[in-house]
């Protein structure tokens, strides 16, 4: 005689970027419109990720996920030892030659990076993995993508443990619509997500950054200028936050001083698990 298995309970979890596309899901999965169990937010770091983004996830994202009883929870990247690591402190570290961000290399052009892979898909999928998701049973991810971003959908990154899916591409939903959602749940609307350092900010995020936050820009060119100093110290070229082959401090005009743009998107983060 033959027994059938039950089927395993595919997982279903939602990659929570922190800012509109991930809180409209949020709003729209406690809507029972789209059906996630879960809600991940990989922290890349207090120290790294955008400030305003970790103080709207406290104010307002957590104590909604609680309200509607959505498990919304925070990870973070553990090193084998078992202590965490920011992508802050790993470019950082003293002696580092890791340069994991994308930085724009003298053509303007993004160089490689690791730190979507390490500090955000392996830190979810670790999570997903430790919850029963294999290569036979994945999990599904949804990631929070809109239709006026869909070039930013691409599997490439998809791993045997996960399926991914774009449920606000499915309900046909574009940024904008997400900030409507999340206005009629009684929601302020998120600021973009990212690291604030992040080399994909277009020159308004920068701009308005200098403006706003004098403090944060000020870290984001210190940044610059540390690793430039190790890269002359190895003897390389040097690298920058922008595309202009320029310091940070120089590219960004202080004040309100508007600056002219020739933002086309190339250099736009690939993937959905940054900037959703
Ligand atoms: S926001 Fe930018 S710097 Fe931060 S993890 Fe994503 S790609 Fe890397």
């Amino acid at each position: 005689m033959t027994t059938t298995m039950p089927a395993p309970s595919t997982l279903r979890a939602f990659s929570f970027g922190g800012g509109v596309q991930s809180m409209g899901a949020l709003v729209l999965a406690a809507q029972r419109r789209i059906d996630f169990d879960v809600f991940l937010f990989s922290n890349v770091g207090d120290d790294s990720e955008h400030p305003g983004t970790l103080t709207y996830y406290h104010q307002h994202a957590v104590p909604f996920a609680q309200r509607h009883g959505i498990d919304l929870r925070m990870l973070w990247r553990r090193k084998r030892t078992g202590e965490t690591e920011t992508l802050w402190q790993r470019l950082t570290k003293p002696g580092s030659r890791s340069l994991p961000i994308p930085v724009r290399m003298s053509n303007g052009a993004p160089g490689t990076r690791q730190c979507t892979a390490d500090f955000k898909i392996r830190v979810i999928g670790a999570w997903l993995k430790a919850h029963g998701a294999t290569a036979t049973n994945p999990a599904t991810v949804g990631i929070g993508i809109s239709v006026d971003e869909i070039h930013r959908a691409n599997k490439r990154r998809c791993e045997p443990h996960e399926r991914i899916v774009y449920p606000l591409l499915e309900l046909g939903l574009r940024r904008v619509d997400c900030m409507r959602i999340i206005r009629e749940a009684g929601l302020p609307v998120p600021p973009k997500s990212s690291c604030f350092f992040c080399p994909f900010h277009r020159e308004t995020a920068w701009q308005d950054m200098r403006r706003t936050d004098p403090e944060l820009f000020d870290r984001a060119c210190a940044l610059e200028d540390l690793l430039n100093t190790r890269r002359t110290e190895l003897g390389k070229d040097p690298v920058y936050l922008t595309r202009f082959g320029k310091p940070l401090s120089r590219v960004i005009p202080d004040g309100d001083q508007l600056i002219p743009l020739f933002e086309d998107g190339a250099g736009d983060c690939d993937s959905g698990w940054c900037a959703t």
